[in-house]
C-alpha cells in the first residue's frame, strides 16, 4: 500500500489529542481480506484507555459545547476539506483494510464527508420554541443543548461513513466523543482522527480507542457515568446486549442494527430499472450491508422478463482484489461470512431451491464467493429470515400484492425495503404497508446526509442524517419563567 501521505497511517489510539499505546504494550494484526498479507498491528487498547478517553471528552466537553455553532462548523469544514483533500489516500487504506472496490471506497468516503458537512451546517439551526401560555403570569420556552459525553460503537462494513455518520451530528451539536472502530477497520478511523487534529479540534472532543476486546470497551463506555449517550451500528445481538447494559445508567440509545431487506418487484414495474436498482442495492460492498436487498419477491407476470436479465447482469459482475481496475465484487471480511453463505445455501437447496447461477467459492481467493443466484426459495428457509450479508440473491416468486406484503413484513426486522412499480396508486399504497424505516420506490440506493436512516421494529432506535439526526444529541430543555 503506497499512501501520498504517509501520516494517515497511524497505528495507536487517538486519546486527549495524542497517539498512545496500549498501557500493556498489546497490539492486533490488521489484515487485508483480498490476500491475507498483514497491513500493520494496531494499539490493543483496554478498559484503562477508554476511561481515559472517556475523561478527555468529559473534560473537553465545556468549552466546546460553549462554543457558537459556526465556530463548531467552521472546524468541522476544515475537516471536511481535509478528508476530500486526501480521498484518493483514504480510498487506498480503505479498501486495503475492508476489501470492497476502489470506486466503492471513494463513494463511502464522499458520502461520509457528506454528514460533516451537513451537520456543520445544521448545527446553526437547533431551534427552540416559545409556547403559547397557559397564564398570562409565566411563559413557556424549551431550548435544546447537547447532550454531553458520547460513546460510540461502529462496524467494519463502512469504516468510514459509520463514524462520521456518528461523530458529525455529535460534534456539531456541542458534544464530545469517544469511539471504537471494528477491530478489522481500525485504519480509516486513525486517518479520520489524523485529519480531524490537522482541522484543529481542541484536545479531547474526538477520541478514537482502538482494540480487539470490544466487550471490555463496550462495558466501560455503556457503564461509565460521564457518558450520556451511546451510539451504535452492529448486529441486532450485540446491539440487544448493549442497550441492557445502558439500562445501569438510563443511557440515552441510537442503534443501527441488522435488517433482513425485502425487495418486491411487481408485474407493472419497468423491468431494466427493477434490475438496475436490484442489482445496485444487492451487490454493493458484496453484499455487506444491512440494507442490501436480502430476499427478492418477484410477482408471476414479470418473473421471466426479471429473471432471465438478472442472471444475465448477475454472471457477468467481475470479481477480485478491490485496487484492481474493473472490480465490482471484492474479498468477503473473514470465513465466517463464508461459512455463513454456504450454510445458507445449503439450506436452502436441501429445501427444494435451484442455484441458476454461481454458487461456490471463487478461484480469486480464500475469501472470495461467486455472484449468485438461487430461486424457488421459500420460508421455510433459513435465508427468508438471516442477513445473507454476501453476494447471493434468493428469488421468491409470489402472485398478490397482498401476498408480496405480508411476506415482506414477516420479520423481526424492518430497516430497509425496495420495490419496483409504475403504478402510482400502487406506490403509494404498499409504501403506507411496508414496516421499514426505509423504503426505495424504484430505487435501489437511497442513503445521503439530507435523509432521515434509521429501522422499526428489532432494526434499530433512532435517526442518522438529515434535521432529525441532530436530534439524537441533544436534550430539551423547558424553561418556565413566571412571576410576570
Ligand atoms: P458485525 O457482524 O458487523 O461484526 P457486531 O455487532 O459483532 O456485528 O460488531 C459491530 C461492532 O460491535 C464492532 O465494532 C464490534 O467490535 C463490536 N462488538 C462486538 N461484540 C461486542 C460486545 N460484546 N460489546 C461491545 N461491542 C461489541
Amino acid at each position: 500500500m503506497q499512501l501520498q501521505n504517509t501520516s494517515l497511517l497511524q497505528n495507536r489510539s487517538f486519546i486527549n489529542g495524542e497517539w498512545v499505546d496500549a498501557s500493556n504494550a498489546e497490539t492486533f494484526e490488521v489484515i487485508n481480506p483480498a490476500n491475507g498479507d498483514i497491513i500493520t498491528s494496531v494499539a490493543d487498547s483496554g478498559a484503562v484507555e477508554t476511561e481515559q478517553a472517556i475523561a478527555a471528552a468529559s473534560k473537553a466537553f465545556p468549552a466546546w459545547s460553549k462554543k457558537t455553532a459556526k465556530e463548531r462548523g467552521a472546524i468541522m469544514k476544515k475537516w471536511f476539506n481535509l478528508i476530500n483533500e486526501n480521498i484518493e489516500d483514504l480510498a487506498l487504506l480503505m479498501t486495503t483494510e475492508q476489501g470492497k472496490p476502489l470506486a466503492e471506497a471513494k463513494g463511502e468516503i464522499t458520502y461520509g464527508a457528506s454528514f460533516i458537512e451537513w451537520f456543520a451546517e445544521e448545527a446553526r439551526r437547533v431551534y427552540g420554541d416559545v409556547i403559547p401560555t397557559p397564564a398570562n403570569d409565566r411563559r413557556i420556552i424549551t431550548i435544546k443543548q447537547p447532550i454531553g459525553v458520547v460513546a460510540a460503537i461502529t462496524p467494519w462494513n463502512f469504516p468510514v461513513s459509520m463514524i462520521t455518520r456518528k461523530i458529525s451530528p455529535a460534534i456539531a451539536a456541542g458534544c464530545t466523543v469517544v469511539l471504537k472502530p471494528a477491530a478489522q477497520t481500525p485504519l480509516s478511523a486513525l486517518a479520520l482522527a489524523y485529519l480531524a487534529k490537522e482541522a484543529g479540534f481542541p484536545a479531547g472532543v474526538i477520541n478514537i480507542v482502538t482494540s480487539s476486546n470490544a466487550a471490555e470497551i463496550g462495558k466501560v463506555m455503556t457503564e461509565s457515568p460521564l457518558v450520556q449517550k451511546f451510539s451504535f451500528t452492529g448486529s441486532t445481538k450485540v446491539g440487544k446486549m448493549l442497550m441492557q447494559q445502558c439500562a445501569s445508567t438510563v443511557k440515552k440509545v441510537s442503534l443501527e442494527l441488522g435488517g433482513n431487506a425485502p425487495l418486491i418487484v411487481f408485474d407493472d414495474a419497468d423491468v431494466e430499472q427493477a434490475v438496475k436498482g436490484a442489482m445496485a442495492s444487492k451487490y454493493r460492498n458484496a453484499g455487506q450491508t444491512c440494507v442490501c436487498a436480502n430476499r427478492l419477491y418477484v410477482q408471476e407476470g414479470i418473473y421471466d422478463g426479471f429473471l432471465e436479465k438478472y442472471r444475465e447482469a448477475v454472471a457477468s459482475l467481475n470479481v477480485g482484489n478491490g485496487t484492481d481496475a474493473g472490480v465490482e465484487i471484492g474479498p468477503l471480511i473473514d470465513v465466517e461470512a463464508i461459512e455463513k453463505i454456504k450454510r445458507l445455501l445449503g439450506d436452502a437447496v436441501d429445501k427444494g431451491a435451484t442455484v441458476t447461477v454461481g454458487g461456490n467459492e471463487h478461484s480469486a481467493g480464500k475469501l472470495f464467493y461467486e455472484p449468485t443466484v438461487v430461486e424457488g426459495c421459500n420460508s421455510k428457509m433459513a435465508v427468508s429470515k438471516e442477513e445473507v450479508f454476501g453476494p447471493v440473491s434468493p428469488i421468491f416468486k409470489f402472485s398478490t400484492e397482498e401476498e408480496a406484503i405480508a411476506l415482506a413484513n414477516d420479520t423481526e426486522y424492518g430497516l430497509a425495503s425496495y420495490f419496483f412499480t409504475q403504478n402510482l396508486a400502487r406506490a403509494w399504497r404498499v409504501a403506507e404497508a411496508l414496516d421499514y424505516g426505509i423504503i426505495g420506490i424504484n430505487e435501489g440506493i437511497v442513503s445521503t446526509a439530507e435523509a432521515p436512516f434509521g429501522g422499526m421494529k428489532e432494526s434499530g432506535i433512532g435517526r442518522e442524517g438529515s434535521k432529525y439526526g441532530i436530534e439524537e444529541y441533544l436534550e430539551i430543555k423547558y424553561l418556565c419563567l413566571g412571576g410576570l
